[in-house]
């Protein structure tokens, strides 16, 4: 069989099983078995060699990996690295797959934050967000903090990769965080419980129900961090969190309440509510 024969075929294998973007991921998996291998296996490679065949040994690779993706694992299992804010990222079950929405709070921090400021991380997972923040806002103080061992083995791993210096604390919420912080963001888990069956099997399945459940409204972690963030945030500092589309206006009446002061809803590149920033001016009520 030829590279051109088994991409076509992966790809009808991958259609059938009901994959989303089935085109993709047959190219994807392709690339990563050449590279895995140390072999060229760009798009530029492929179209000058797509008549080749196909050696046996990558021919089998190849097969294996479609038949997994058929299963619905996420592509970022199989290879697993993600790519978010132009970095790439280790990706294993025990942590959310980082998502491109998501990079819409980064960017919402790295305008806030300037050399010399320490930012917090709350809920981190991969680690992607502080990571990013570290690399690419040289000069911060950059610490976060998770619940689950497994994905601050990975948080850990993707610092040192990426050759950042990141204070991880281990606990429920703020339980173990220590300092005053001048950012704090949150990417937490905010899907109503009842709304994760419903999701796509690769989210349903494979990656951490911990990452992905907010309780019976969703809101559970965003009541929690209006009330407990206040205490390690300084003066002036700000919240910057991650929402659902139709959970801005709940969040941002958690927040007022909670006293915090200019608080607002960003959109995404689709218009739709992302993130809530607000900023903790001392003005309880
Ligand atoms: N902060 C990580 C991310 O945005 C993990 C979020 C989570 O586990 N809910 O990808």
């Amino acid at each position: 069989m030829t590279y051109r024969e088994a991409l076509r075929a992966g790809r009808t294998h991958l259609l059938e099983a009901g994959v989303p973007d089935a085109d993709l991921d047959a190219w994807y998996l392709l690339e990563f078995i050449r590279k895995r291998a140390g072999l060229p296996g760009d798009r530029t490679w492929f179209l000058m060699n797509d008549r080749e065949e196909m050696p046996d040994s990558e021919a089998k690779d190849y097969r294996e990996l479609l038949d997994r993706r058929a299963e619905r694992i996420p592509l970022q299992h199989l290879t697993g690295e993600q790519e978010f804010m132009g970095l790439s990222f280790l990706v294993t079950p025990e942590v959310l797959v980082p998502r491109q929405d998501t990079e819409i709070l980064a960017e919402e921090a790295l305008s806030r934050l300037k050399p010399g400021m320490a930012v917090l991380d709350m809920c981190t997972g991969s680690g992607c967000i502080i990571v990013s923040l570290a690399r690419l806002c040289p000069g911060i103080r950059a610490a976060a903090s998770d619940l689950s061992s497994g994905a601050l083995a990975v948080a850990r791993e993707n610092a040192k990769r990426l050759d950042t210096a990141v204070s991880f604390f281990q606990g429920d919420l703020f339980e173990e965080v220590e300092g005053l912080y001048d950012v704090i963001v949150s990417n937490p888990p905010y899907i109503p419980t009842d709304d994760i069956s419903g999701l796509m099997d690769e989210v349903r399945l494979h990656e951490p129900v911990m990452a992905l459940d907010g309780q019976a409204d969703g809101l559970y972690f965003y009541r929690r961090l209006a009330k407990e963030s206040r205490d390690f945030l300084k003066p002036g500092g700000c919240l910057l969190l991650e929402i659902g589309y139709d959970q801005g206006d709940a969040v941002k009446n958690l927040l007022e309440e909670a006293g915090f002061c200019n608080v607002c809803v960003k959109k995404d590149l689709a218009g739709l509510d992302r993130v809530v920033a607000a900023e903790n001016r001392g003005c309880l009520a």
